[in-house]
């Protein structure tokens, strides 16, 4: 029997995340300078990373022979959260913390309920651990939270929840989301994913993690990737019960984070004139794509993170277009939008850019 076939019936079920083009590679491709091309594709900051988290990589870079040491970023990530550090669990970016939630709960003959049209990573991980993905119909493009507690079965372990939700950018106000979290059985795992959190304006900010003195079910992760600038490091976390952090350190690999990443991380944290700056470059940066893109007569989901989702009548061919202008923005297809194209926040130079190629390629 041919070697495929002993691989895993669920593995081999699984179509592979599909990553934002890197710069090199449309270069490669159209002949073009890296210099010439814009990437609003994946999320990143358009700042690039704090110069404190600079400084603190440099720095790191004398101890690069010893293995990581996680206590730092876990006590300051205590500290600033008032939660002990046993209740901290890191990991290479925050898709590995989800990959850990569901290697803990999941298996096959159990299942994992998202939204239709939610993050990427959340059908991947319940497939990857042989459970049964459970994809609920999406409300105006966001989560519906009634059908999701309908359709949470007896053999349903973990509920995914991204707010803000990628790739639609749709945001649960927290009185809602805190009822469905009260009405979802005790012994269901709910890990609600907050990677856009910090670019939430105040208003709309409500500190979720003092639910978890409530909910011992409920999994809070973030990110470093986004406001952080520090997507290419690969660092992010959970907060949750100490009984489900001591259960994802069961499967953790020891040294899940790298050096780098966790000195970049906890100098990170303290540079609030970077967050500052990065959360106010996105709020004028998406004031000014909504405004090009209601310009341009080009329908969109009003977004609570850092990128817009907006619907053109050929996204295929709109996207060929942005390509070879040496724009790369992020096709949904794969999501089940095949009439819709996401753009990351960039400068307001890169969202010029982006507005006179897309209005090229209508
Ligand atoms: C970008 C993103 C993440 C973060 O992924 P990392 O692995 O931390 O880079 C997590 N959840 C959602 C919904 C995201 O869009």
């Amino acid at each position: 029997m041919a070697l495929h076939e002993q691989s895993l019936t669920y593995v081999r079920a699984i179509s592979p995340y599909q990553p934002g083009k890197p710069i090199t590679q449309l270069a490669r491709e159209m002949g073009l300078s890296v210099e010439q091309i814009v990437k609003l594709a994946s999320n990143e900051n358009p700042l690039g990373m704090s110069p404190k988290a600079r400084a603190a990589v440099l720095a790191g870079l004398s101890d690069l022979a010893r293995y990581p040491d996680q206590f730092a970023l876990q006590q300051s990530l205590a500290e600033r959260t008032g939660l002990g550090m046993e209740r901290v669990v890191l990991g290479n970016g925050s898709n590995d913390v989800l990959d850990l939630i569901a290697r803990v709960f999941l298996a096959p003959g159990r299942s994992a309920v998202f939204a239709q049209y939610a993050f990427a990573v959340y059908p991947l991980a319940t497939l990857s651990a042989g459970a049964e993905p459970i994809a609920v119909a999406a409300r105006d493009y966001g989560h519906d939270l009634l059908a999701m507690r309908q359709a949470i079965r007896p053999d349903t372990r973990l509920v995914w929840i991204a707010n803000p939700n990628n790739p639609t950018g749709t945001f649960l106000p927290h009185a809602q989301l805190r009822e469905f979290l009260q009405g979802v059985p005790a012994d269901v795992v709910v890990v609600l994913d907050e990677a856009y959190n910090e670019y939430l304006p105040p208003a709309e900010r409500v500190e979720t993690i003092a639910w978890l003195a409530e909910m011992p079910n409920l999994v809070i992760t973030r990110t470093f990737s986004k406001i952080y600038g520090l997507a290419g490091l690969r660092i992010g976390y959970a907060l949750t019960s100490g009984d489900i952090a001591d259960l994802m350190n069961r499967v953790r690999q020891p040294f899940n984070c790298n050096n780098l990443a966790l000195a970049a991380a906890c100098a990170a944290l303290d540079d609030h004139e970077f967050v500052a700056a990065s959360y106010a470059l996105n709020r004028a940066g998406m004031e000014q794509i909504v405004g090009g893109l209601k310009r341009l007569g080009c329908t969109h989901i009003p977004s609570h993170g850092n990128f817009v989702t907006f619907r053109v009548a050929d996204a295929v061919l709109v996207n060929q277009k942005l390509l070879k202008q040496g724009v790369i923005v992020r096709p949904i297809a794969g999501y089940g939008m095949p009439d819709w194209l996401r753009v990351t926040i960039g400068t307001e130079t890169e969202n010029a850019r982006f507005l006179v190629a897309l209005e090229a390629a209508l």
